[in-house]
């Protein structure tokens, strides 16, 4: 990696979650000065961790369950650039849809497309005409380059392909919910389709999921941060930009401590925010005297629908119980059974940590944590004879990800090229074919990282 030049761009990044540090070291690999402003205490934004402090002693747990596939690229090569070792820092699964209720589909390791179509072949429990009907999917979308009319449902793409209740009750559905936490009903088949071509379309490895061994503070912010210093780059933590200005000394950047001019900004923060800013930059123009943000300003394109993922981690300290690594579990919210995937992990104590995910809306969103939690307790020992954990903890984050549908339109990284020199936007949210994910935010970041050094 090359060093900060001197006299390079003076980049400032706004926002310290997983776009924001992408583009932070792609300013830096670039050569830039750099400045990387986060409004809160730690780096991470939506993919961090946190301190549980119930039970016998504190755990650091991850302020929602996340998982990696193979094909996300972009992001195993910055962490692997930055000195991750990534076989240290994951677990490596082939792609695997086990239910408790003994169906499964396994990936073989064998190159594409083979590794799915034995997966099919030997796939226990999965009804013949599931196994066809999924067949026929896939065919159909490698025939159309994976690309689908724009305006579909994956749904109305399931219609199409002509696929049976069990096909998308046990594989497409549960897939369509886990990758863009947005129901078949509702969501992109455009988006969908790009993610299976990258998945299930590609190579073995490309499917596989990579469960994250540590905890995601130690991986992109972990290795970020100590980058960027010995990079000579300026973290400032706990500070919320409020507002931008167009300056004679180029884009001005206002903190509860004063002012600074950078060459290029990047803007990193969610959508609202980042409407907010590119408001106050545009009212500033007009008059001079007003730097405050806060007022929501007309800027369109930053509106989203938002989706939430719901995390209950249960806790067994000292005691090990034999849970999958990864499993799906059956979901009858009749029956009180919310959670959609369990993640198992052997604690450094000798216990076991369950992180039972439950993505999108549902009925369980009526439910007190507590209830939930019972819940949960309760479809995992039906469902794997699970004793009652000694600790819970359920996290909800109510705007995990924004609703994939085929009506959302994300602002092009772009966007303010012209209007605006030297303001470049980074973020899940910024238009790309993946939907709201860890790799869309690295990709991001990597794109806008680039140009604003090269300001
Ligand atoms: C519970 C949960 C589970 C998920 N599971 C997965 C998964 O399994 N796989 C996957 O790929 N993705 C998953 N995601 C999505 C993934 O976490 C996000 O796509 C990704 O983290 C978004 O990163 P970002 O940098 O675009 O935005 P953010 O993470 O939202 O970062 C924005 C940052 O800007 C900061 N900020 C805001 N305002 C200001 C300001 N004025 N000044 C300075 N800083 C500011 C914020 O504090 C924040 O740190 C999940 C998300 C959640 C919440």
């Amino acid at each position: 990696m090359s060093a900060v030049a001197a006299g390079g761009p003076r980049v400032a990044v706004v926002g310290a979650g997983w776009a924001g540090l992408a583009a932070a070291c792609e300013a830096v690999r670039r050569g830039a000065a750099l400045t990387l402003y986060e409004a809160s205490a730690q780096a991470g934004g939506r993919a961090r961790s946190l301190v549980w402090r119930q039970g016998p002693r504190p755990l650091t747990v991850d302020n929602g369950q996340h998982l990696l596939v193979g094909a996300y690229r972009e992001t195993l090569a910055l962490i692997e650039c930055l000195g991750g070792r990534p076989e240290a820092l994951f677990t490596r699964l082939p792609l695997s849809l086990a239910r408790t209720d003994g169906v499964s589909l396994r990936a073989a390791r064998l190159p594409a497309p083979w590794h799915l179509a034995l997966g099919l072949l030997g796939a226990r429990g999965l009804p013949w005409r599931a196994r066809f009907d999924s067949a026929r999917l896939l065919a159909s979308l490698r025939r159309s380059g994976w690309v689908t009319d724009p305006g579909l449902t994956v749904e109305q793409l399931l219609d199409r392909c002509r696929q049976g209740e069990p096909a998308r009750e046990l594989l497409w559905r549960p897939l369509c919910v886990s990758a863009l936490n947005t129901r078949s009903f509702e969501a992109s088949a455009r988006v969908f389709a790009a993610v299976v071509r990258d998945t299930l379309g590609a190579r073995a490895a490309d499917s596989d999921f990579l469960v994250p061994a540590v905890p995601l503070s130690e991986l992109l912010p972990g290795l970020t941060l100590p980058f960027l210093a010995r990079h000579g780059a300026e973290v400032r933590l706990r500070t919320a930009v409020r507002a931008l200005a167009r300056t004679p000394r180029g884009l001005q950047l206002a903190t509860a401590d004063g002012y600074r001019a950078f060459d290029a900004v990047v803007l990193a923060v969610p959508p609202p925010r980042a409407a907010a800013l590119i408001g106050s930059l545009t009212r500033e123009a007009r008059d001079p005297t007003r730097t405050r943000s806060g007022e929501r300003p007309a800027c369109p394109g930053f509106s989203f629908d938002y989706r939430p993922i719901t995390t209950v981690y249960l806790r067994w300290p000292g005691r090990p119980h034999r849970l999958p690594a990864l499993v799906m579990l059956p979901t009858e919210p009749r029956r009180g059974w919310h959670g959609q995937w369990l993640f198992g992990h052997r604690l450094a104590d000798g216990g076991s940590l369950a992180a039972v995910v439950i993505s999108a809306d549902g009925p369980h969103r009526r439910l007190g944590r507590s209830e939930l939690a019972q819940a949960c307790v309760a479809q995992l020992r039906a469902n794997l004879g699970l004793p009652d954990a000694e600790a819970t903890l359920v996290l909800d984050e109510k705007r995990a990800t924004f609703a994939c549908t085929p009506e959302l339109r994300r602002p092009p990284l772009d966007m303010l090229a012209g209007r605006e020199p030297g303001l470049w936007l980074a973020g899940d949210y910024v238009d790309s074919e993946y939907p709201a994910t860890l790799e869309a935010a690295v990709r991001s970041g990597l794109a806008a990282g680039a140009r604003a050094a090269a300001a």
